[in-house]
């Protein structure tokens, strides 16, 4: 029987040299190619990396291309206006990223260069841990460790230990010495973390172990029991929420209003609220709803949302406001806000964009044929 060698054994220096080795020629025949990484740069790979959070890199590829051909340059990323960057991010969830990477770049333009190292990185608004590891070993080419999901779960595999998660210390100890003993080897960081990513995303995936095809397999202590390593986290309870929204629509616009910064959703665009349906009605009577109110479900991280949807269209009449050129305050509803049009909407929530979508989709009972 062959005994496979652990990670932190005496032996580690002969078993360390192998198992770099083979797995950077499998990264270099196997992985994909993907634009931030056959074009390496700081502002590449920072992009990339906080498009690809939580996003499958398929859904990412077009907002990347979409991205560097709008703002080829951090000084016209930082030039350009926040609303314009929220509208390439609109779909990736999360707005709060790309505001953050918005005032970064003005940061690093004000500074006068790129950030050289994680501590740099991590004083940037919005760049964690992961962020900063990322770009330093993989833009920079440093021997910094990074962890993600991909990554854990290697690790969880290959020791055959069950805790191994993207947020614990000890995982970030095993990137840290797994990186530095890569570098010692003559691996490359950037080579040497992306095999390990690339492996947890291609080889090593969460459902399905492809062991036949893998380049350390002699070296997997889990192999036998992958179906159970890493045990899975705890997820906190789902929350229920049920609310109403007013869908005011005037040809191809729609009224929203933007969140006040203590709200959920803070600074997003939403549909007003409901306070209390009866009496928001009674300020409509005259443009009777379109169609009974309706019910639009949706899940944002641990929120199960239903939206109570009533719909409005103004029509040739006037909206029911108080004041003002652009900025309205509609009776019933006491909110300020203005009307979009559908193909030039600002960052909304995701719940909002389901919404305009179905309506926009010109489902005939939604448009009150
Ligand atoms: S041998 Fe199987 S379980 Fe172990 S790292 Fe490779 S793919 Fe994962």
């Amino acid at each position: 029987m062959k005994i496979k060698p652990e990670f932190n054994r005496k032996s580690r220096q002969a078993f360390a040299a192998d198992f770099f080795i083979r797995l950077a020629e499998w990264y270099r025949s196997k992985a994909r190619v993907l634009p931030w990484r056959t074009e390496i740069h700081p502002y590449r790979t920072w992009i990339s990396e906080v498009m690809l959070q939580q996003t499958q890199v398929v859904t990412v590829l077009p907002y990347f291309q979409r991205w560097m051909s709008a703002f080829p340059s951090v000084e016209q990323l930082a030039q350009s206006e926040v609303r314009r960057v929220e509208q390439l991010w609109a779909g990736l969830g999360y707005y709060s990223r790309a505001r953050n990477i918005h005032r970064s770049a003005q940061e690093i333009v004000k500074f006068g260069r790129w950030p050289q190292n994680v501590t740099e990185w991590r004083a940037l608004p919005g760049i964690g841990p992961y962020t900063a590891g990322a770009i330093a070993s993989i833009a920079l080419n440093q021997p910094e460790p990074i962890v993600d999901g991909n990554v854990a779960r290697v690790f969880s595999r290959i020791s055959n230990i069950p805790q191994h998660q993207a947020n614990q210390p000890e995982t970030w100890n095993m990137a840290k010495s797994y990186v530095e003993q890569a570098y010692l080897e003559g691996i490359e960081p950037r080579i040497a973390n992306q095999a390990l990513m690339e492996l947890g995303a291609t080889v090593c995936m969460p459902k399905q172990a492809l062991c036949q095809d893998c380049p350390v397999k002699d070296y997997c202590q889990g192999q036998n029991r992958w179906r159970e390593l890493p045990e899975p986290k705890k997820r906190p309870e789902t929350v229920s929420v049920e609310e109403a929204r007013f869908v005011i629509q005037k040809e191809n616009t729609v009224f929203l209003v933007q969140n006040g910064v203590q709200e959920w959703r803070a600074g997003l665009w939403d549909f007003p609220k409901a306070p209390d349906v009866e009496i928001a009605l009674e300020e409509f009577k005259g443009y009777k709803p379109l169609i009974p109110p309706w019910i639009q479900k949706s899940v944002v991280t641990r929120h199960k949302i239903s939206t109570h949807v009533l719909q409005i269209d103004l029509g040739e009449k006037k909206i029911p406001v108080k004041v003002g050129e652009n900025q309205l305050t509609v009776f019933g509803t006491g909110y300020l806000g203005k009307f979009f049009t559908t193909t030039d909407l600002p960052a909304i929530a995701s719940p909002t964009r389901k919404i305009i979508t179905r309506i926009m989709n010109q489902e005939p009972s939604l448009l009150g044929i």
